[in-house]
């Protein structure tokens, strides 16, 4: 597979040549036809696999379908992960490849100013990357609302569960509407041998009509 074959347009196309990415990884591979198909979608791969990038750049082909259909307030998508430190390095990521169409990205994780983010939230932005319990905290308080998004990610969702988030894991997608697309990651290390679970990625079920 090379990079031609995702269709992306040519800014998305400028971004990554500018990164200087010759060629898809293995986890973009498989990932990134699943993820621009519609289908929720588990992958595992060890960090450095460009994991973050499979499922940030069909996150931004779906934003850019979605805003035209629908106008409205919040994010379209929200990227939830574990630690502070992983949170900033997805923004960074989503800033920089989805400056190409403007959009807007806010980080909102624990120990940041609840303030200063609540003021990023009102100002706007299609995505939000969160620590699950800090996102929790702004919804409560209506600093921002989750019913515009339809695309759903859980980076290392195992590392989540065993840090014990997972009521608020679960929280989270049961406030987001059934129609989005759901993706889970999990950290390759964490996967123990012998459990079936090694392909790179694994379909779970269609949900976009
Ligand atoms: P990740 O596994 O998402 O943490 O990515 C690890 C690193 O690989 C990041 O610094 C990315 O910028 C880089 N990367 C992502 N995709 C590619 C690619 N196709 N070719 C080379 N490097 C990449």
């Amino acid at each position: 597979t090379s990079f031609a074959h995702f269709n992306f347009d040519e800014p998305l196309m400028h971004q990554i040549r500018k990164s200087e990415y010759t060629q898809p990884t293995p986890i973009q591979c498989q990932g990134v036809p699943i993820a621009l198909s519609g289908r929720d979608m588990i992958g595992i791969a060890k960090t450095g696999s460009g994991k973050t990038a499979a499922f940030i750049w069909p996150m931004l082909v779906h934003i850019m379908d979605q805003k035209e259909l629908e106008e409205g307030e919040g994010p379209i998508a929200v990227i939830v992960c574990p630690t502070r430190e992983l949170c900033q390095q997805i923004h960074a990521e989503c800033k920089r490849f989805g400056k190409v169409y403007g959009l807007r990205s806010v980080a909102v994780y624990g120990g940041g100013s609840m303030w200063e983010q609540a003021k990023a939230l009102q100002e706007g932005a299609e995505i939000v990357v969160c620590t699950p319990g800090r996102l929790i905290d702004h919804v409560k308080k209506k600093a921002t609302s989750l019913q515009r998004v339809t695309y759903l990610v859980f980076d290392e969702a195992d590392r989540m569960f065993d840090m014990g988030f997972e009521y608020q894991v679960r929280s989270i997608a049961s406030h987001v509407r059934p129609d989005r697309q759901t993706g889970r990651g999990k950290s390759w290390n964490d996967v123990p041998a012998g459990t079936g679970l090694r392909s790179d990625t694994r379909l779970i079920r269609k949900s976009r009509t």
